[in-house]
């Protein structure tokens, strides 16, 4: 029988939904809108597709965002002073530099010249160190979309005596996917490139976490029966359709699992949003 599917286009659309109306709420008391401010350096081409898709959520939650768009010479110091700029507006609640950068711009030294209380992506320093220590701060939103997707899922709210397997260790999914799960009392495995023998450890997986950027990586055979899989991988299959990590006949040995297209990548927007919305709220309690 072929598992359930996990449907993250329709739960980001709740929570969409959820912040339209606090938004509207707040609207009526006169509060003013969460700002978000997406820095785009250069031109790659998916990068301009995801920022569009921000852009264009935000607008219809009412979040006002600004798209700045600068390029792919802008030097390492015209990038940094825009950041500090942005940290200094008070109309701008979230600030978000899209990833990749340009070569020659220092990756680690934009994230960390963004201010905390405004890095609603979750990357800077601080917040991924409050993370590891169970402090408040913003979560990244991708692995944070997955455990709001786990969430739906029956028995998962607590994962005490389950073993979870993250398949990839980067900083922005797998490893703070892992340090969730973690929290979540789940006895919890990370693979890598260098993982001998990754079939043993995924076979063993009551919560599986794809999270590689290869079609088609994790195959029924790899899968327990009955187990949890959520797949974050986006990649182009042989005929350019849009794939996971996760291959189609997963389906049939997995509970749940989470589709792609609409699976992951509605909820990465959908906590983008959200981080935006509650940092706008602690900028008006501060
Ligand atoms: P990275 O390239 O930064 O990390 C990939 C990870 O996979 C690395 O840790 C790497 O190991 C590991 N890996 C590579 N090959 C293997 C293998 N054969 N077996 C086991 N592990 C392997 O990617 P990201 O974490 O940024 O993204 C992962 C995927 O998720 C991509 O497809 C990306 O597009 C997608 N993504 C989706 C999002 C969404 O919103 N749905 C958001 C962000 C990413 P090592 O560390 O040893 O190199």
């Amino acid at each position: 029988m072929a598992g359930q599917l996990i449907d993250g286009a329709a739960l980001a659309r709740s929570i969409r939904e959820q912040l339209t109306q606090t938004l509207a709420a707040a609207a009526a008391t006169g509060a003013a809108r969460p700002g978000l401010a997406v820095l785009l350096v250069g031109d790659d081409a998916a990068s301009q597709v995801y920022v569009r898709n921000k852009v264009k959520a935000c607008a219809e939650v009412g979040v006002a965002s600004t798209l700045l768009r600068l390029p792919a010479q802008t030097s390492q110091d015209e990038l940094l002073a825009r950041v500090h700029e942005l940290n200094q507006d008070p109309t701008v609640h979230g600030i978000l530099v899209q990833l990749p950068l340009p070569p020659g711009l220092d990756e680690s030294r934009i994230m960390a010249a963004i201010d905390p209380a405004k890095d609603v992506d979750g990357f800077h320093a601080v917040n991924a160190g409050a993370l590891l220590l169970g402090q408040p701060g913003f979560w990244p939103c991708t692995p944070h979309g997955c455990m709001r997707m786990l969430d739906t899922v029956p028995g998962m709210q607590s994962l005490r005596g389950k073993h979870a397997v993250v398949v990839g260790r980067s900083h922005i999914v797998g490893k703070p996917v892992a340090l969730m799960l973690l929290a979540r009392d789940a006895t919890v495995t990370v693979c890598h490139s260098g993982t001998p023998d990754l079939a043993a450890h995924t076979r063993t997986a009551d919560v599986l976490v794809a999270a590689v950027g290869r079609a088609g990586l994790i195959t029924a055979g790899m899968v327990k029966p009955g187990a949890v899989v959520l797949d974050v991988g986006i990649n182009r299959d042989s005929q350019g359709k849009l794939c996971g990590d996760v291959a189609a006949s997963v389906a049939q040995v997995a509970a749940y699992l989470s589709p792609v297209p609409g699976g992951v990548g509605p909820m990465t927007i959908a906590l983008l949003l959200h981080n935006t919305v509650e940092s706008a709220r602690r900028h008006a309690l501060a």
